[in-house]
């Protein structure tokens, strides 16, 4: 295992279309792995293999249940991952991305989902989620087709420079809007 460079805005690789994956064994177990890892080392909640560099159709979500530990949540491998339901409702929240650091900005995603892949084995895999680990699922699969939440927030200033390293962390608790400072014109000019 080892942990991949996480690519950042302005890479192309991050704005192309990820392949779907038909060949399941070794090497993509060996990629999820990596992801995981490095999804770990990075303190994130979620990783889409785009944003290692690898245009297939992976990824990894686990929302750590201990601050401290982000290995302490239920880890979820998806493999062509594909949005089967989706919610009507629908709500505002406040996102960062791993790949475009420094940053946090609100978008609005449905509020549940259910998505539909496979597992590292190439098992039929089924998941419903709600609020922040249906989010998070909207925000990778949007990955896997070039999609940033930058393009899609609220309005073109809900945008927010935080310390950076402290963007997924901002978005798990909810509440950066009372320590962010508004940059609205550096943000946009990272999209
Ligand atoms: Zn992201």
């Amino acid at each position: 295992m080892s942990v991949r460079q996480i690519r950042v805005v302005g890479d192309p690789v991050l704005r192309a279309k990820a392949h779907p994956v038909r060949r399941f064994g070794d090497h993509l177990e060996a990629l999820v792995e990596d992801m995981v890892e490095t999804m770990h080392a990075a303190a994130g909640i979620g990783l889409a293999a785009p944003q290692v560099g690898v245009l297939e159709r992976v990824i990894v979500i686990e929302l750590s249940q201990e601050e401290q530990d982000p290995g302490s949540g239920q880890l979820y491998v998806l493999v062509n991952p594909q949005i089967a339901r989706a919610s009507t409702e629908e709500e505002a929240g406040i996102e960062g991305c791993l790949s475009v650091p420094g940053y946090v900005g609100e978008v609005v995603r449905h509020q549940a989902v259910t998505v539909k892949g496979q597992d590292v084995q190439g098992r039929k895999i089924r998941i419903k989620a709600q609020g922040l680990l249906a989010r998070v699922f909207q925000h990778e699969i949007d990955h896997l087709d070039g999609v940033l939440y930058i393009d899609k927030l609220t309005a073109p200033d809900s945008v927010w420079q935080v310390v950076e390293g402290e963007e997924e962390l901002a978005e798990a608790r909810g509440k950066v809007e009372s320590q962010a400072v508004a940059s609205p014109s550096d943000g946009l000019a990272l999209a």
